[in-house]
């Protein structure tokens, strides 16, 4: 595997491993090479026998502006082993199956990694920047944290990681997903989405402070604990309300093609930024 350029592997204190994602003059959008550095990396930490907590941290003011929407959306190397397959073929068949591996097939893959992970966020989180923190075990957040998902603009239902209402509530996920506006920190952490907010200052410290104090655990039982969570989620039926979700996003895409020739609405920018 060649060296990641778009993350960083660090090694803050011991037993602890910091993926940090290090596109900051993009505002960490993310291109498919960014994700599967980032799959790499994380994959890595969870084999390395020296590393019993992950944090993801990101450079910059913002922690992730979502999907980089002037990359090409195609696999970025040769096709990973997977039930999905076809990748390039035309319409709707190849972007289903690119979305089925390389969004949603990622993001449970590290929802399921062995060890606790922690994100680490800063500034903006936009739509696909969701699929970075969501999936991580735990949230902290610096107080000048926003969230949002505003692409119901382009047609869609909101990302492909759909755990909105596990995540924030039913009727807050529809004013989220609605209004397309930002939540601050302060309410995500009113409302169980984030774990803590920290001045923004001190959340590369606080956040190491946390995951030190994790990484002193025993690490049959933090795997267990982990694991009974997440089989508590899904046992209320998260994973299938996940699929269906995927199925309507990508029907979504699929209107796009057959109305504009594009997987998104091309009016959705200027929704988004209040110039519709
Ligand atoms: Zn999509």
């Amino acid at each position: 595997m060649t060296e990641p350029v778009r993350i960083r592997r660090e090694r803050p204190a011991p037993r602890v491993e910091r993926i940090v994602l290090a596109r900051p003059e993009k505002r960490n959008a993310q291109d498919p090479a960014m994700l599967y550095e980032l799959d790499a990396a994380l994959a890595a930490a969870a084999a390395d026998p020296e590393v019993r907590v992950i944090v993801l941290a990101a450079d910059g003011p913002d922690f992730s502006s979502g999907h980089d929407l002037s990359s090409p959306m195609t696999m970025p190397g040769p096709p990973t082993a997977t039930l999905e397959g076809d990748f390039d073929a035309p319409g709707e068949e190849g972007h289903f199956a690119f979305e089925c591996e390389a969004f949603l097939g990622l993001c449970r893959r590290w929802r399921e990694l062995p060890k606790p992970t922690i994100a680490q966020v800063q500034g903006r989180v936009i739509a696909g920047g969701l699929m970075l923190v969501w999936p991580m075990d735990l949230v902290v957040a610096g107080e000048g944290a926003t969230f949002s998902d505003p692409v119901s603009a382009f047609g869609v239902n909101g990302v492909e990681y759909f755990v909105h209402a596990y995540e924030i509530g039913a009727r807050r996920a529809k004013e989220l997903l609605f209004t397309g506006e930002a939540m601050g920190a302060t309410e995500a952490h009113r409302i169980g989405m984030v774990n803590r907010v920290v001045p923004d200052a001190e959340l590369a410290a606080e956040t190491l402070d946390l995951a030190v104090r994790i990484a002193a655990r025993p690490q049959f039982g933090l795997r267990l604990a982990k694991a009974s969570v997440n089989r508590s989620q899904d046992a209320q039926g998260m994973q299938t309300a996940i699929d269906s979700a995927f199925a309507l996003h990508n029907l979504g895409h699929a209107n796009n093609l057959a109305r504009f020739g594009t997987i998104v609405d091309p009016s959705g920018a200027a929704v988004i930024r209040g110039r519709p």
